[in-house]
């Protein structure tokens, strides 16, 4: 690619007026890239906003020199259209969140546009000219690294997790300049958009980790896969799911659907109830951004403590028991006065 006649995409989200943390390092990582090629960096907004000003500043800080916004709310298809639109021009990189917005944007837009799709990189840089982008490969236990040219173009579609990058303000660098995003043709038959022709009510046990409200989690703390069938009769107490560390699915306490972490889901319940759970860095990613978190560990010093609301210092095994017995005993309690 030619100085200056590129450009680095990147889809940001916001919440409560604010970029986010995870889009604000997508912007830092897109400025660092940019930087040495003379690239520009374009963020794109699909949440209209009362106060665009605000986000344009917030954006220039972060590196962007242009901010997209829609006149009204897109959703990832109006998304994929709008940015599909301008075909002539070069796709350059588009960086996206591995959000569930993002990660459908990703895959419309690479599929469209024919261009890689990689997903929840941990490293992109520049190596003697070429992309090269790091993501996790065999179920986390390896990292593959692709490489893309650069030359005559760069075209490729990124997705960042949280946690692998990070965002730096730069204070004094002018605010992004505030475009409109257009709505484009989204009837197009490479774009059909689904129509829901029904809603059901999906039983907890059916639905996944990441979108249940509690997730009753046991760790190497739980000693045996014993400890696993009274953490589910607590989840469904709660109605909840079961969740696990690695090194509990590692040992088949319980089916891989259960981790969570880098190489797991990504929950934010409003409780997140950890029992015998260290707190690694690997597994505090998947869910410190749950509302709620209570840990269960033998250990004062445990890292979890350093995530959780509340820290019970104390043996999993037989607090677990004591709490099931205690929510039995109310809730016997309770259908005896109504009754
Ligand atoms: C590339 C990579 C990816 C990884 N991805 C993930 C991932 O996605 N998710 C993940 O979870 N890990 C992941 N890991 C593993 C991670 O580093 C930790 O090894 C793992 O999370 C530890 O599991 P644990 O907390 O169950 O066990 P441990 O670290 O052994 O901790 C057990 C805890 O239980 C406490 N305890 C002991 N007995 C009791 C008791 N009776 N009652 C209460 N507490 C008790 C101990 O004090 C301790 O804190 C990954 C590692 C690597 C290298």
């Amino acid at each position: 690619m030619n100085a200056g006649d590129g450009r680095i995409r990147v889809l940001i989200e916001t919440a409560g007026g604010a970029i986010t943390p995870l889009s604000a390092s997508l912007l830092h990582l897109a400025a660092d890239l940019a930087e040495s090629r003379d690239l520009a960096v374009h963020a794109v907004m699909y949440q209209a906003l009362s106060h665009p000003h605000d986000l344009a500043a917030a954006a220039g800080r972060y590196g962007a020199s242009v901010v997209a916004v829609p006149e009204t709310e897109m959703d990832a298809i109006d998304l994929t259209a709008a940015l599909v639109s301008d075909r002539d021009q070069d796709p350059g990189l588009l960086l996206t969140s591995a959000t569930a917005v993002g990660r459908e944007v990703a895959a419309r837009v690479g599929a469209r546009l024919d261009l890689p799709v990689l997903h929840a990189a941990t490293a992109v840089e520049w190596r003697d000219g070429r992309l090269v982008v790091s993501c996790p490969a065999l179920d986390g236990k390896a990292s593959a690294r692709t490489v893309i040219d650069a030359a005559p173009t760069l075209g490729a579609v990124v997705t960042v997790a949280e946690g692998a990058f990070s965002g730096v303000e730069i204070d004094g660098r002018p605010p992004a300049r505030i475009e409109p995003l257009h709505r484009a043709e989204t009837d197009a038959p490479w774009c059909p958009r689904p129509h829901v022709t029904g809603r059901a009510l999906t039983p907890v046990d059916e639905l996944g980790l990441d979108e249940v409200d509690v997730v009753v989690a046991g760790g190497m703390g739980l000693g045996g896969p014993e400890g696993f069938s009274l953490l589910r009769e607590l989840a469904e107490l709660l109605g909840g799911r079961v969740g696990a560390s690695r090194m509990v699915t590692d040992r088949g306490w319980i089916s891989t659907d259960a981790l969570v972490g880098q190489t797991g889901a990504t929950v934010a319940p409003s409780l997140y109830l950890a029992c015998g759970i260290s707190g690694a860095p690997q597994h505090v990613i998947g869910m410190r951004d749950s509302a709620t978190v209570i840990a269960i560990n033998t250990d004062a010093h445990a890292a979890i403590g350093q995530v959780a609301d509340v820290l019970f210092v104390a043996d999993a095994r037989k607090l677990v028991p004591a709490m099931i017995e205690l929510i039995e005993r109310d809730r016997s309690n309770l259908a005896g006065t109504q009754a």
